[in-house]
Parts: C-alpha cells; structure tokens; sequence
C-alpha cells in the first residue's frame, strides 16, 4: 500500500484509508475507483444526498469534441465507460447516444479541423460534415449560417444524477461507506499532513488522505490549509422548450454560431442552454435564483426561433438555473496540494459530468500512486499550480467568440 493511505491518526472511530468530502459525479468516481484500486475503507461524505449538487442540475451533454488533448481522452474514456455502465456498474445510467452536432461559422472552420484531426489521433468517431448533412438529421433546423459541423454519433446526453447514484452504489458494493446526510466542517492536518476530516455533530473522522470533491463549496473547505482554489461560481439558466410537435431521435447540437446549446429530453422536449460564457453572472451556491431571468427567457427564445424555423409552436415550458464552478482557465483542478494526503478535485467549471469517470480514475492515481497512470491524461495538466505559474490549461486551436468551449 502507498504511505500516503497507511498514515493515520487515532480519532473517534475507526480510520479510513481515503476520506471524500463530496458527493456529486466527481467524488462518488473517485470512490468507485478506489475501491477498484483495491482500496476498501473509502468513506465518502455527502452533507445533503448522492447527486444535490451541480450533478443533480448538469444538461449531461456527452462529447469528445474538446480542443485540450488530455480532456478529449478522458472525454472518450467517460463515453465509453457510459455507453457500458449497465456491465460495469451494475446500472445503464440513463445514458442516450443520440449523436452530437457542434456547428461553427466560417471563422472557426481552420479550427474546427484541427480540433477534429486531434480527436481522431486520439482514436475519437467524430468527422467534418456539411450543413446538408447536418440539416438531415436535424429536420427542424435552418443550417444554412453553420460553415461546418463535427459530428460524433456515439455522442448523447446521460443522466448525471443516475450516473452518480450508479458510482454511488457501485463503490458500495465495492466496500465503501456512502455517508449522506454528513456534512464535514474541516480538513484536520498536523505537520504538513491531513488527519482526518471534521464533521458537522463535532466528531472527526480520521484518515490519511482526504480527497475534497465539493464542487464550489471545496473553496471554503480547502482555505483554513492556506490553498487558495482559484473558483468562482457563476449561475446558469436552463430552460425546457415543448417543441409543439414530435421530433424524434435528434442529436444534441452545439451551436457555437449563436453560442446556445440544445438537446432533447426523454420526455420529448428540448433543453436548452447558454455556451455563451463571456460574461458571468456570479452567485451564491446556497442562495441563487432558481429560475431563469425574463430576459433570458426572450434572448434564448429569439435564438430558438431563428434556428428551428420548422418548430413554430415551440413554446417555454419551464425553466431552472445551476451553478458552475469556474476556475480562470475554465478546467478544473484534479491536483495533490502542499498538504500531504489532501487530494483536490473541483472547479469543473460547466463541464465535469462526461469527464467524470476519467476524473474518477485520475483521483484513484494521485491518491494509490501520486501520478497519472495514462500518458494521454498528464496529471500535470490539471494541476493546481498553473494558476500561479501563469500556465493555463488552454486550446491551441479556440474558437473565436466560444474560446471557453474547452
Ligand atoms: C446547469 C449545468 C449544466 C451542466 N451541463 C453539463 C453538460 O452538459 N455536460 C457536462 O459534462 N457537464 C455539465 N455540467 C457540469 C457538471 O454537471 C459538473 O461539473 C459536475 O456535475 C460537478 O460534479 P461534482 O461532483 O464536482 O460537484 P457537485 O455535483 O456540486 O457535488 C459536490 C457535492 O459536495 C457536497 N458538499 C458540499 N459541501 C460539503 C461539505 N461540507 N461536506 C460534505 N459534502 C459537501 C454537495 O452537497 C454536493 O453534492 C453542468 C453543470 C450545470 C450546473
């Protein structure tokens, strides 16, 4: 066993190897995958239940279509764990490979193709196709301003609340302690070294390694150490569109021409979504307004209209908002910090659900053996230091008016 896990401080009940504070689709990864690594005292805390977080309000769209060459890796590690996660999780997840459209305007076409060409080195299915092409499997859609699509028909959207209750149950079945309703107060540490974790009744829960995967809350948690997580959360609003007249099998589209996003749902109507991120809208993740602003309601709408001219009766149904964490490169931090055994995994910033089960695994790595064990996936990339070292995690090839697609 690595050093890290058998350092130990007596506390009030038994030690843990690794302790999780956090349970959305990043921390009950991470425990799924410890417990594969072998590790069977894993106790992960949620303070509320498995999914409440960020998980619970994410638009689960599934793409390998990043421009970062280790997010496309894990992008297609996680599709492909999803497109099987009723043989290895016990649970399909509710995922729904109803394809992927990202469409782009004449200026980002020479981008499009090497962000394309780097996917497919990387064994990624995805390919250039023409507005005819892409207006055929999306009948409704006016195509005709898009230059170009990628597309990715093994790509859908999932159901990161299901996803994360089958992590959930999986790292039960694997022997680790799921412990909701447990919110945890501190990360207790001594000469340099986490001891364990304090929760909310007073008791503290020892161990020698901590992993904080608490979404935007992981801020509060990490600072009494003197880490500093560069995060801040900024709301999004989400609207649910009754199409006025069946679709059918519709692949997500990424419309990086009038910067939205939309998909179906199960139930037949269109979630709709904001990729516009130039300005964001800072917010409180216990006290934000959950619904969205009249304004964005008429923006969203006038953008809807304009691209579905074959959807007239289309109509607002109803709407919600989440909250992302964003970090200044917009990737997260999967990072070991300067306090031994302490693990940071947050900052996800609007696009950690499709990662997650790379993110999970690249957790189970830093905590088992202090580094990445797939050269596609450098832990360097992710690290927390970039920040202060002025080296951000960024595309080679953005696109121009959607830079933070990463
Ligand atoms: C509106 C919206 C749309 C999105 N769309 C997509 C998408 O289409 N595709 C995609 O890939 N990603 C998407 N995302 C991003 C993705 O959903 C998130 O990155 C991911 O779910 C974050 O998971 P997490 O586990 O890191 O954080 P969270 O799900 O926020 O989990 C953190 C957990 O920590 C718990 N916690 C907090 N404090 C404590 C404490 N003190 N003690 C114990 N527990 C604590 C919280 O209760 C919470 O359950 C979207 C996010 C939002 C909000």
């Amino acid at each position: 066993m690595d050093p890290r896990l058998a350092v130990v401080t007596p506390g009030a009940g038994r030690a843990a190897d690794v302790i999780i504070i956090g349970g959305g689709v990043t921390g009950t990864a991470a425990a799924w995958w410890l417990t594969q690594r072998g590790v069977r005292d894993v106790v992960l805390l949620e303070r509320g239940t498995v999914g409440c977080g960020g998980t619970g309000k994410s638009s689960g769209i599934v793409r390998c279509h990043y421009g970062v060459p280790s997010l496309a890796a894990m992008a297609w590690k996680g599709l492909l764990l999803l497109e099987n996660a009723a043989a290895v999780l016990g649970d399909d997840a509710g995922f729904r490979p109803v394809g992927y459209l990202v469409g782009v305007g004449p200026e980002n076409v020479a981008a499009l193709h090497a962000n394309l060409a780097m996917q497919q080195s990387l064994g990624i299915e995805t390919a250039a196709v023409g507005p005819d092409v892409a207006g055929s499997l999306w009948p409704a859609a006016d195509c005709s301003d898009f230059a170009v699509f990628g597309y990715e028909p093994r790509g859908g959207y999932g159901d990161p609340y299901r996803t994360a209750q089958a992590f959930a149950a999986a790292a039960r079945r694997g022997g680790a302690q799921i412990r909701q309703g447990s919110a945890a107060v501190a990360v207790r540490h001594s000469g340099g070294r986490v001891t364990g974790v304090m929760l909310a009744d007073g008791t503290v829960q020892a161990a020698g390694t901590v992993v904080l995967a608490a979404g935007p809350w992981s801020v509060a948690l990490a600072a009494p150490l003197g880490i500093g997580l560069p995060i801040q959360v900024c709301r999004e609003q989400i609207l649910l569109v009754a199409p006025g007249r069946e679709l059918g099998s519709v692949p997500v589209l990424s419309d990086l021409v009038n910067l939205q996003y939309i998909r179906t749902e199960p139930s037949g109507e269109l979630l709709c979504g904001n990729s516009d991120l130039h300005t964001l809208e800072l917010a409180d993740p216990d006290d934000y307004r959950n619904s969205a602003d009249p304004g964005t309601v008429e923006t969203a709408a006038a953008k809807l209209a304009r691209r579905f001219p074959g959807l007239p009766d289309a109509a607002v149904a109803s709407s919600y908002a989440g909250c992302y964490d964003v970090t200044p490169d917009f990737n997260p931090v999967i990072s070991l910090t300067g306090v031994a055994g302490l693990v940071v995994a947050a900052g996800f910033s609007g696009h950690g659900f499709k990662i997650s089960p790379a993110v999970g695994e690249l957790i189970a790595d830093l905590v088992c053996t202090g580094s990445s064990n797939d050269p596609a996936v450098p832990d360097r990339d992710f690290r927390l230091g970039r920040f202060a070292e002025d080296d951000p995690l960024a595309s080679p090839h953005p696109y121009a008016g959607a830079g933070q697609l990463r």
